[in-house]
């Protein structure tokens, strides 16, 4: 059998693999920065910024701590403020639903279609008087269905924030990701696409007075040197990650080309089984931070992965809407059926540039072996 005659070790996830591949110029970038004794708010840091913004087509992007911080500094830009109601996904990461209540305000769920992004008909549905905002998640790295979803904000006069965290590089009818909404909030943590070595987080907007915000709102409300305008966060990304960044930024493209190649390669084996979410649309370029498939004996499939050295994991297990932090907010067993069926047939299959062919292969064949005795 299979399992037998070819053991081969797939990880979920190899981090070192993309620094040993760029060692030279992260060293020498790293070694710049140490020399220059620049680690805050640096030329590194400018440059990161310069790129980013042309990445995602935006006038501006601001480097960030991490991801949840650009979520909850761009809620405060907007005014989201206690009692004001944001309506997000309740399959998401908890980030997306915690700023909301960080700020004082009500996260509000509306489930999601079978490509894991908001349903445009339910946002509607949960809209009220006091929605300030739609979260819109751009989950596995596919994009919203953005048309519907700002044709709603605009309705109901809201703004929209994109969580971009998972979707670096992804593309909606040519618009990127993060230039769409009021503002875009990415994430550079080590398992995104584009990963610094620690935590890390970008806002991009077109909007000068939330540039001009959150530029302060990032540095302790400092508007120079001297002088504080309002009380704030230490929220800045470090010049050494950016340095970093800088160096990985130059890959970001390749490495997007290599994830969408590994799922073109995954919907072509798996052409005949039933178990895979719809693949994206012409008009979505979905950078596949994820890939998921779908099947009612997901523990069993996990199993039997994991038996011949593949590692899979579930993005993920418990839906936000079912987490004790999220329990005064009222919601039960049955609020959200697609939400709450998928995180039980949901499976994430490794999907990293750095895999082999023979690796996505075996992977991809042992799923297809899996389901002739299991279909
Ligand atoms: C990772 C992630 C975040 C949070 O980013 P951090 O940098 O870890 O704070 C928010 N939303 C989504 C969808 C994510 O995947």
């Amino acid at each position: 059998m299979l399992a037998t005659s070819k053991k081969m070790q797939v990880p979920y996830i190899n981090l070192g693999l993309q620094n040993i591949a760029l060692k030279d110029q992260l060293i020498a970038e790293f070694w710049k920065v140490m020399e220059s004794g620049q680690f805050i708010m640096g030329e590194a840091l400018t440059n990161f910024e310069k790129s980013f913004a042309s990445l995602s087509g935006t006038k501006y992007a601001l480097g960030m701590a991490n991801g949840t911080d650009a979520l909850f500094l761009s809620l405060k830009a907007i005014g989201v403020k206690e009692g004001d109601e944001v309506i997000t996904a309740p399959n998401s990461f908890l980030a997306s639903a915690s700023s909301v209540a960080l700020i004082g305000g009500t996260p509000v769920f509306a489930d999601v279609r079978e490509d894991f992004n908001l349903d445009p008909e339910k946002v509607e549905k949960a809209i009220t008087a006091k929605t300030k905002a739609i979260i819109v998640v751009h989950l596995t790295g596919r994009p919203a269905p953005m048309d519907e979803l700002q044709a709603i904000a605009k309705k109901h006069n809201i703004h929209i924030i994109e969580d971009c965290a998972q979707a670096i590089g992804a593309k909606y009818k040519d618009k990127p990701v993060g230039s769409i909404g009021t503002t875009g909030c990415f994430s550079l943590h080590p398992l995104k696409n584009l990963a610094a070595a620690g935590d890390g987080g970008v806002i991009t907007t077109n909007d000068d007075k939330i540039y001009n915000y959150l530029l302060k709102a990032r540095n302790h409300g400092l508007k120079n040197r001297d002088e504080c305008e309002f009380w704030s966060y230490n929220s800045r990304l470090d010049n050494m990650q950016a340095a970093l960044l800088n160096v990985k930024l130059t890959q970001l493209d390749k490495w997007t080309a290599r994830r969408r190649k590994i799922a073109d390669m995954y919907y072509e084996k798996f052409k005949d089984l039933k178990i895979i979410a719809p693949r994206d649309k012409s008009f979505e370029k979905a950078v596949y931070h994820t890939f998921i498939i779908q099947t009612d004996k997901r523990d069993k499939l996990k199993e039997f992965l994991a038996d011949m050295g593949i590692d899979t994991k579930v993005h993920y297990p418990i839906p936000i809407h079912y987490q004790e932090a999220a329990k005064y907010l009222g919601y039960k067993k049955g609020n959200f059926p697609v939400t709450e069926r998928q995180a039980e047939t949901i499976l994430s299959l490794p999907v990293y540039p750095e895999l082999t062919d023979e690796q996505v292969n075996y992977v991809a064949d042992a799923i297809v072996e899996f389901y002739k005795t299991n279909s």
